[in-house]
């Protein structure tokens, strides 16, 4: 297996994808004499191997999908050894940073290897990513499971405390270390002290070169800015990625005398849904605060009147507004109007998932 490519069949040794729903899915090593338990019963390993990845597996009470795995799933499901980016970020990250096949890159530290699976796939074939941890133990694991992943052509990780030592590439000598030829198209810091980096990492940057600091808190972003603007970097930069979650809630309105009133000048049929005022039950949206569809009237409702709406199908059928029909569409005989339900998207105001911010800036040497 490889995180740089899809695999089409399943060897032993491949680390699969055992997926049942989207918040139930389980990284699993393909071992010919293990078993996996799922909640829909055993899973033998033996039998996934040489099967088309996507297959589904029968278990006791149920088929299991067995997939192959990629960066963002691996990021959901990795082994925590540290605290993690994730696809948000991980998304501004790559496309700020620039980052293509062949880029050269610099990450500080590696922790997880979260980030490192992903930038991986973005470089290869030919480009390299070098990854920096001073934690021994985080650098071996590291290691071992970039070999696994079949990344370590593309990834190289070294323990160095880069805030005190600067960076090093992985043929050099420590005296040929400030001399370095090799320069990166960019590179990324998420560390406690970034600003301590900063200047160590400007020496190994091209000229128009990306940077990026993760922080969590805004006064690391300061630190790290001060830094950035006394070594003229350009084009600073501090972004925040947030969550803003959506929900599905039906919604509906009346339309009174429905044929006369959407036909446009042109003799068309004019879509209700572009100015449409919903209701969630709770509160009235209204676009346009005079309580009108394009100029039509019409009454907000709420689910609970729409129990009281008599289905005559007849009617609707004479009705010429085929957009609207298509809708869960309700004749009300008390008003001589007919109510349509809508599926509408709600924006939570509550916004979680602050995960850090993210300060971008390029080396521009004039
Ligand atoms: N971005 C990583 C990921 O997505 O998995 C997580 C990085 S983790 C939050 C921060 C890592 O930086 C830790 O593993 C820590 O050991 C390392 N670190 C902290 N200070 C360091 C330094 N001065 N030099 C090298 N690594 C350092």
């Amino acid at each position: 297996m490889s995180f740089c490519r899809l695999k089409t069949i399943i060897d032993e040794g491949d680390t699969v994808v055992v997926y049942l729903t989207p918040r139930q899915m389980y990284r699993v090593k393909v071992d010919r004499d293990e078993v996996f338990q799922t909640r829909l019963g055993a899973l033998r390993m033996e039998e996934l191997i040489g099967k088309p990845y996507g297959s589904r597996i029968q278990c006791n009470k149920g088929n299991v999908l067995v997939l192959d795995m990629t960066p963002e799933i691996w990021t959901l499901l990795l082994p925590h050894r540290t605290q993690i980016l994730y696809g948000p970020d991980i998304g501004m990250i790559l496309m700020n940073l620039e980052l293509r096949s062949g880029s050269f890159v610099i990450e500080a530290g590696t922790g997880s290897g979260s980030l490192s699976h992903s930038i991986a796939r973005t470089i290869a074939p030919n480009g390299k990513l070098f990854t920096f941890d001073f934690h021994q133990k985080r650098v071996e694991i590291a290691r071992e499971e970039f070999r696994e992943h079949q990344i370590d052509h593309i990834v190289s990780v070294q323990q160095r405390d880069v805030c005190r030592d600067g960076f090093k590439f992985p043929e050099q000598s420590e005296s040929e270390s400030s001399t370095t030829t090799i320069k990166v198209d960019a590179v990324f810091l998420d560390l406690p002290n970034p600003w301590e980096a900063i200047e160590s990492a400007q020496n190994v940057m091209k000229n128009g070169a990306k940077i990026c600091c993760f922080s969590p808190c805004i006064e690391q972003v300061q630190r790290s800015c001060q830094m950035l603007t006394k070594l003229n970097f350009s084009d600073i930069e501090t972004i925040e990625c947030v969550l803003r979650p959506y929900e599905l809630r039906k919604a509906s309105y009346e339309k009174l005398k429905l044929n006369q009133q959407f036909e446009t000048s042109n003799g068309l049929s004019a879509d209700p849904q572009e100015s449409m005022n919903v209701d969630d039950g709770d509160h009235h949206h209204n676009r346009d605060n005079d309580n009108t569809i394009n100029g039509m009237n019409k009454k907000i409702r709420t689910s609970e009147d729409d129990n009281n709406d008599n289905d005559n199908e007849e009617e609707e059928e004479k009705n010429s507004d085929s957009k609207i029909m298509e809708k869960d569409v309700n004749k009300n005989n008390d008003n001589n109007g007919t109510t349509i339900n809508y599926w509408v998207t709600y924006m939570n105001t509550e916004i979680t998932g602050h995960s850090g911010f993210l300060t971008f800036a390029t080396n521009f040497i004039c």
